[in-house]
């Protein structure tokens, strides 16, 4: 498990011991948070999903994904009774980076009616990409803030946008852009980040009740290439922080 004093010590561990450090010498445990729950299950797509579908799928591709690539420690944290909870069994099963699963909505004011299947629904076209949120209030801020630039460098790369909605900048906004380019933003009191002592992000995925990308995905091949980004981004990580067990 990842100290509490960032890793100083650790890197000098790793250079005074002879061994090769790399993600599959290391078998990190990821909690793969699945955010919201079948009982509260978050935004409702432009075509009336839940979020938490949409976080379900996901999670399991991330921790499947996670598995294979020598992180065996990894597990997935679904429909606990609350948010401190997903914080205690993340403690508990000794893991050693958190990283919550979400897919997005805008802001109220941004949403208009429209018919699909016969039914209404709220939608919004204006923005769409992803965001990935931490908070400076973590145990670990410094840590969270690299693992999300490894991660975030990785979306960009693979040709996925930031959004811009949550910005201060944007009418409805409320947070502080960390990394604009990178689409990496402050979330100050999110409980399942400021909580943590591990290194801790949040993603959203990307933006449901835009019409196109709710579509879009939903694709294997997006998911994918979301799933590799995250897991490459955590390996790069890892391939730093971690000593072998
Ligand atoms: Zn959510």
């Amino acid at each position: 498990m990842y100290g509490y004093g960032g890793f100083g010590w650790l890197a000098l561990l790793a250079w005074l011991l002879p061994l090769e450090l790399s993600a599959g010498a290391c078998d990190c445990s990821v909690a793969v948070d699945v955010g919201h729950a079948t009982f509260s299950a978050g935004a409702t797509s432009a075509r009336g999903k839940p979020e938490f579908e949409f976080n379900l799928e996901m999670g399991t591709l991330i921790h499947e994904e996670l598995i294979k690539n020598g992180m065996t420690r990894s597990f997935t944290i679904i429909n606990p009774p609350g948010l401190k909870d997903r914080v205690r069994i993340t403690e508990e099963k000794g893991a050693d980076l958190f990283v919550s699963v979400h897919h997005d909505s805008v802001q109220s004011y941004y949403l208009r009616d429209w018919i699909h299947n016969n039914h209404t629904h709220k939608y919004s076209d204006a923005f769409r990409g992803y965001s990935i949120l931490l908070s400076p209030k973590g145990f670990q801020y410094s840590n969270s803030l690299e693992l999300a630039t490894m991660i975030g460098k990785r979306f960009r790369a693979a040709g996925f946008l930031p959004a811009y909605h949550h910005s201060k900048k944007v009418l409805g906004g409320r947070h502080n852009m960390i990394d604009e380019e990178l689409g990496i933003y402050q979330f100050d009191n999110l409980v399942v980040l400021k909580y943590s002592v591990i290194p801790a992000i949040l993603i959203e995925f990307g933006v449901i009740v835009h019409r196109e990308e709710e579509i879009m995905l939903q694709q294997p091949e997006t998911r994918e290439k979301l799933v590799r980004a995250v897991v490459e981004g955590i390996g790069e990580f890892n391939a730093l922080h971690c000593l072998p067990r």
